[in-house]
């Protein structure tokens, strides 16, 4: 049934959204109490979910007490300081609150027409952007859906500048009969990576993929020779070892001769923001980036920014210019993959407002110190740590292959934590990665304590 208009209508609307925000508090305010993960009987609850599709439209209240009552029992504590897994943060209060907003607004944030208030915050948000992470200035931002989805972007944009110096208009012409562009890239390059070259036409197999050293960095001797039909990926960050490409030795190597370099730098980016700064260094002589809000920023889902130094390359590739909806050149259509989209550069706009400089710097150092903090802890513990911790993410194994899983199971189940197994070098291992503003050292010594008491239960008799 649709929502009754009029006074009626509006009051019950203000109920349903002061029910649904309420419920929103509640969780909020258990965060840290509950099970990291769901309960297997949570989980089956969500069978309750199953219904088929109703003919007539069911009560709202009931509907939005349903996803609480259900859904929330189930959901994944990631927004809490126990969270280890993957790379995920939780969201910052401020940035959580500014969506908030943004949805009651519901602006199509396509175009500066549309909805002048977005256009402005998202281009104070840009030029905040390039400001902290030190890239150039006149650089094109689009606040992406994800990291993924910026890559596709970027490497689109690639595909047109590339093409265009080679005489090809790849817009207009297509990509059969094209001149062969070369892709050069890490083998340790993320699967959104390989994703994106996928969708874009460069079969994985033609790619010149670069062996990396110990720590998972792109070896600058094995890089092939480059020319200007040559596109170079490079990574800040690492997803197991958190490493960086040796940016410095790479670009004297390639910047002269590539035809486009790009950086995933979906989390690692923000070391340059930080006192880990010179592990970037370099970076800055690439042609586009991409970097993740809803990583290490910890602002809501769907957030990650593509950062394209040609404008006219990003504007040529990506444009929906439409009779009705003309470019304007960063209008936010034009620099991603969405037309219809939300505002997703408000939370980012007040998430850097809250934290200022010093903040964002302040998040990537305790969540570093923190990472080193654990390392040393399971190290006491009898765990190695594989990697170097670089920065916030710690790579373990136990005694074997064997102990490394049924330690990951064991935290898993015991809803105290939760982390993800990973395979390095071709041998189990898992990671943790401290990417939330809530973790505290507090939650790295239960961590560390859970752990080394998993590991002393394998050796005690049964
Ligand atoms: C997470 C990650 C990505 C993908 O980011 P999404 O926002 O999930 O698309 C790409 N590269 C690296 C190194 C990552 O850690």
């Amino acid at each position: 049934m649709l929502p009754s208009r009029g006074d009626a209508g509006r009051a019950e609307e203000l109920a349903l959204l002061r029910d649904a925000d309420r419920r929103a508090r509640d969780y909020v305010e258990r965060i840290g109490t509950r099970a990291v993960y769901p309960a297997p009987e949570d989980v089956a609850a969500l069978a309750g979910f199953d219904e088929s599709l109703p003919q007539h439209g069911q009560d709202a209240a009931a509907t939005i007490s349903m996803l609480d009552e259900l859904g929330s029992a189930a959901a994944v504590e990631s927004n809490g300081g126990r969270y280890f897994g993957y790379v995920v943060g939780a969201t910052l209060p401020a940035a959580a609150a500014a969506d908030r907003i943004a949805l009651a607004w519901d602006n199509s944030a396509s175009a500066p027409l549309g909805s002048p208030a977005t256009a402005a915050i998202e281009s104070v948000a840009a030029r905040w952007m390039l400001d902290v992470l030190d890239l150039p200035r006149d650089s094109a931002v689009g606040f992406s859906t994800s990291a993924g989805a910026g890559t596709v972007a970027a490497l689109a944009s690639a595909r047109q500048h590339v093409l265009a110096t080679l005489g090809w208009d790849v817009s207009r012409d297509g990509l059969f009969g094209a001149p062969r562009v070369r892709v050069v890239a890490s083998e340790l390059a993320h699967v959104v990576v390989r994703k994106a070259l996928r969708v874009l036409g460069f079969g994985l197999d033609t790619v010149e993929w670069v062996t990396t050293d110990e720590h998972g960095r792109i070896d600058p001797a094995s890089l092939p020779v480059v020319d200007s039909s040559t596109i170079v990926i490079l990574q800040a960050g690492e997803v197991n070892t958190g490493e960086f490409d040796p940016f410095d030795e790479v670009m004297s190597r390639v910047r002269a001769d590539a035809g486009w370099i790009h950086v995933d730098g979906a989390f690692g980016l923000w070391a340059r923001a930080s006192r880990h700064r010179a592990l970037t260094s370099g970076i800055e002589l690439a042609d586009s980036w991409t970097v993740d809000g809803h990583k290490w920023l910890n602002t809501p889902y769907d957030s990650a920014v593509t950062i394209i130094r040609d404008r006219d390359a990003a504007a040529s590739a990506l444009h929906s210019d439409a009779a009705y909806s003309t470019s304007t050149g960063d209008a936010q259509k034009d620099l991603t993959l969405e037309f219809s989209r939300r505002a997703r550069g408000i939370p980012i706009w007040a998430a850097l407002r809250t934290l200022g400089r010093d903040g964002v710097a302040e998040l990537v150092e305790n969540a570093t110190d923190t990472a080193t903090r654990i390392a040393a802890g399971l190290r006491s513990a009898g765990y190695t740590v594989v990697n170097r911790v670089v920065l916030n993410q710690v790579l373990v194994r136990a005694g074997s292959p064997e102990e490394t899983q049924r330690i990951v199971a064991a935290a898993q189940a015991s809803g105290a934590t939760w982390f993800g197994a990973t395979v390095w070098r071709g041998e189990p291992a898992f990671r943790i990665s401290v990417s939330s503003w809530r973790t505290r050292p507090e939650d790295a010594d239960a961590l560390v304590e859970l752990l080394r008491s998993l590991r002393d239960g394998e050796t005690r008799p049964r």
